[in-house]
């Protein structure tokens, strides 16, 4: 296992993992959205290939557990994992989710699929950036937010993706301050 991030370590290194599918229009942006949200720096961006073995045949989907699992054996010391997947996942109890995040293993996962379905590219990326805004939110400590607008507010639907914002609400501003020193730039924190 890997020592906790240092109390003071206010730069956020992220490395961003994604399968050879994801258009590189999606990975610029965002890398850009982590840089602008959180003066993050992503490094040993690399692909990876997600195993079939993690492949629900009855179910038509990948176990997410599963895939943020392998996703974390990318890992490099001190940083935190983003992987950028095109599958349709899924965990035990709930019909799909569009990303999962393990804290302790310090990676989370971002699945495509659906977040794709009826959109248009600027859509689809406007959906990604806050799925891995609200994943990065979850391996930094903060948990779901009631705020619908807010990043943190769990999404069960399309409409309920679409309806949230990409910014933080100042409770989940305070609240990530308290946990760690990585600080939410200005732009990304929701003004009521
Ligand atoms: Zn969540
Ligand atoms: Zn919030």
């Amino acid at each position: 296992m890997f020592p906790a991030l240092l109390k003071g370590n206010t730069l956020l290194k992220i490395q961003l993992l994604y399968e050879q599918d994801i258009g590189s229009d999606i990975v610029n942006a965002i890398r850009i959205a982590l840089r602008e949200a959180f003066n993050a720096q992503t490094i040993y961006e690399e692909t990876l290939v997600i195993p079939d073995t993690f492949y629900d045949n009855r179910r038509g989907q990948y176990l997410a557990e599963l895939v943020v699992e392998y996703a974390s054996t990318f890992l490099k010391e001190d940083v935190y994992a983003i992987l950028l997947s095109n599958k349709d996942a899924y965990v035990m109890g709930l019909n799909f989710v569009f990303g999962l995040a393990i804290p302790w293993l310090r990676t989370a996962a971002v699945f495509l699929a659906r977040l794709a379905t009826g959109a248009t590219r600027a859509t689809l990326l406007n959906r990604v950036e806050k799925e891995v805004l609200h994943e990065l939110g979850h391996l930094l400590g903060l948990e779901h937010c009631k705020t619908p607008k807010c990043v943190m507010n769990f999404s069960n639907s399309l409409r309920e993706v679409d309806i949230k914002t990409n910014r933080f609400c100042e409770k989940c501003y305070t609240k990530l301050q308290q946990k760690s020193n990585i600080r939410i730039s200005e732009r990304y924190v929701l003004k009521e």
